[in-house]
């Protein structure tokens, strides 16, 4: 694996404004990057728009962020939402209309990639993450484990996107054990729809980044994006790669969303199999030209660990993986090898796998 040698601290600049400035302008020589954050989906999104006079940057960041804040509250899988409303219809045996232009198009998708992904992303497991907690705004409580008879009951009645049924608008579901949670693509799937949207407002240069899950088009000037992968501990960048056109990077990881109990470290993404949360690997990438599949296969590789994820990953067409196990080894197939800079003093243990 070769190494460059890059700006390291421009790239640290760059995350850390993100975190630190809300609706920061610059304006030098002509250049403009417009940059502001907001909270939603639980995660702070943080928007770069390249090119645009304030104005018109503000306005385009203020229409997304409203897109984004109705998405939250159709799409919620615990607080009372169109989704929720869809899965108490499907645990009672009723069909349900949906609207055509907000669950709809998302459930065909979600169909399709879990599909792809064998099961491993399975947006109807949605009754086994609540059972472990993770239907909750609050991490900070020490929650019991759910009992093994429980987790062997919903793992039996084996809930599958192939058990929803679509006939126009209407929705059902052969077996009521399903409860949709999009939280593995929520995001992915919005920052498609919302890089869309800034297009038709006049942007072609912006990076969107909903919490490690980000889509980026056009360029920083004369320059490509200079995207960082966040390291698994949470803290700092693992490593730097840059984009430009329309690209999407995505990392599952659980340094925002987990559990502890008794000192050990739960998941939150969890086997559809066992019903246990995984183990194994600390974090994932996906880079694709779509959000939506890079957000699936990232949860799915996660859960296909280090046995499945080459199988998974090509069944998916995801061409661009890395994976970092609980050790620090980090695991990619060639492309992204090549792809991806390590800061030179702080180069991991690599792996490189056949090609996808
Ligand atoms: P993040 O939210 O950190 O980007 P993910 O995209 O992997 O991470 O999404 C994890 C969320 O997806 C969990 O909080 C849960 O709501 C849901 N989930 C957990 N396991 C699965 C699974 N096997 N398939 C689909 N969704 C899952
Ligand atoms: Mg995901």
């Amino acid at each position: 694996m070769q190494t460059r040698t890059y700006t390291w601290p421009l790239l640290a600049g760059l995350l850390l404004a993100g975190l630190l400035l809300a609706g920061l302008f610059r304006a030098n020589g002509g250049n403009q990057l417009y940059q502001q954050q907001f909270y939603v989906f639980g995660t702070l999104v943080d928007i770069s728009i390249w090119g645009l006079a304030e104005q018109q940057a503000s306005e385009a960041v203020n229409a997304i962020a409203n897109d984004f804040q109705t998405k939250h509250r159709n799409w919620h899988a615990w607080h009372s939402s169109p989704l929720t409303d869809l899965n108490q219809a499907i645990a009672t045996g009723q069909t349900r209309t949906v609207q055509e232009t907000s669950l709809l198009p998302m459930l065909k998708q979600a169909k399709q990639l879990s599909h792809q992904s064998d099961g491993f992303f399975n947006p109807a497991i949605g009754q086994l993450i609540g059972l472990w907690g993770f239907h909750t705004d609050d991490f900070s409580d020490n929650l019991p484990l759910p009992s093994p008879d429980k987790i062997a009951e919903l793992v039996a009645l084996a809930p599958s996107m192939d058990d929803i049924k679509i006939n126009g608008n209407r929705i059902s579901s052969r077996n009521r054990a399903v409860q949709l949670d999009f939280g593995a693509f929520a995001k992915g799937y919005a920052v498609d729809l919302a890089i869309e949207k800034l297009r038709q407002l006049g942007v072609q240069n912006a990076i969107i980044n909903a919490g490690g899950n980000l889509k980026a088009i056009g360029k920083k000037g004369e320059k490509p994006w200079l995207i960082g992968i966040r390291h698994p501990s949470g803290k700092g960048v693992l490593a730097a790669c840059s984009v430009s056109g329309e690209e999407s990077i995505i990392t599952s990881g659980n340094y925002e969303r987990f559990r502890e109990y008794q000192g050990v470290h739960y998941s939150h993404i969890i086997d559809p199999r066992n019903g246990m949360p995984t183990q194994g690997l600390t974090s994932v990438t996906v880079i694709d030209s779509s959000g939506a599949r890079a957000d699936a296969a990232s949860t799915a590789l996660t859960v296909a660990g280090l046995q499945d994820w080459h199988r998974i990953a090509q069944q998916m067409g995801v061409k661009y993986v890395m994976l970092v196990d609980e050790a620090g080894t980090v695991y990619m197939n060639p492309a992204m090898a090549a792809r991806v800079q390590f800061l030179p003093e702080k180069l991991p243990n690599i792996v490189v796998s056949e090609p996808l």
